[in-house]
């Protein structure tokens, strides 16, 4: 108990130096850029970073996983989005898909699912199952490599693949977890960590959309798992 304490007050300590040490990365990094006269570039450089993650989350929400739901369950995907949709926005609004939970089961037993696959399915995929954390790290090792001017050998964006994937599920579900799992994926590549300093700047908006996305892509698994239950499969289809 008393190592637990210690350890807490030491997180606290850091919590509270973070945005001062966040705050320098940042200004280092976009210091360093404007003295050689490169900001403009940076700043386009990090617009098409954003578009490119956020284009990719809107095709896995909007078609992947539309696609998964009609293909195991059969039903409407772009309605079962709408009535996800107050999970949907409350993670947009809190970035975390832990304190989404319980939107998310509500949402999800009112679509339809019954309670024996939320109950089961949803808890653990606020944890484990991130979509979009996946996706988002693995864009943004890309981009690094890319700006570092790395040419990337096949087997190091399998690498990245994998690690992104393993870097996802052990994100917690709260704001800004993706960023610190993404450590582990740069190491595995070779990456430089601190050039996340360009990511900093714009993660509170895109963890946003990630979070969101994550939400939806549990829901769509609890939807799928609870066909697998023969007695609610049943109720499933006859609700949809
Ligand atoms: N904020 C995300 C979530 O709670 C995790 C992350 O990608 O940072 O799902």
């Amino acid at each position: 108990e008393q190592i637990n304490h210690a350890l807490m007050a030491f997180v606290m300590l850091l919590m509270k130096v973070a945005p001062f040490g966040i705050f320098c990365l940042v200004t280092a990094r976009f210091g360093e850029a404007a003295a050689e006269g490169e900001l403009m570039a940076m700043m386009q450089q990090t617009g098409w970073y954003m578009m490119t993650v956020l284009t990719g989350l809107g095709i896995h929400a909007l078609i992947t996983l539309p696609a998964l739901l009609w293909f195991f369950t059969r039903r409407n995907p772009y309605r079962f989005v709408l009535q996800m949709s107050r999970a949907i926005l409350t993670a947009f609004s809190t970035a975390s898909s832990s304190a989404t939970l319980p939107v998310t089961m509500e949402c999800a037993e009112e679509a339809g699912v019954s309670e024996r696959s939320t109950d089961f399915v949803l808890p653990l995929g606020a944890t484990i199952n991130m979509d979009g954390t996946a996706l988002y790290e693995a864009a943004a090792a890309i981009f690094i490599a890319q700006v570092v001017g790395m040419d990337m050998s096949v087997m190091q964006q399998v690498t990245i693949a994998l690690t992104a994937t393993l870097a996802a599920v052990g994100a917690a579900g709260i704001p800004e977890a993706g960023l610190v799992t993404m450590l582990i994926v740069l190491n595995a590549v070779g990456l430089p960590v601190e050039y996340v300093a360009l990511i900093l700047s714009v993660d509170w908006l895109l963890d946003r959309f990630r979070t969101a996305v994550n939400a939806f892509g549990d829901a769509c698994g609890a939807a799928i798992i609870d066909t697998t239950f023969p007695d609610a499969a049943k109720a499933t289809i006859e609700e949809a």
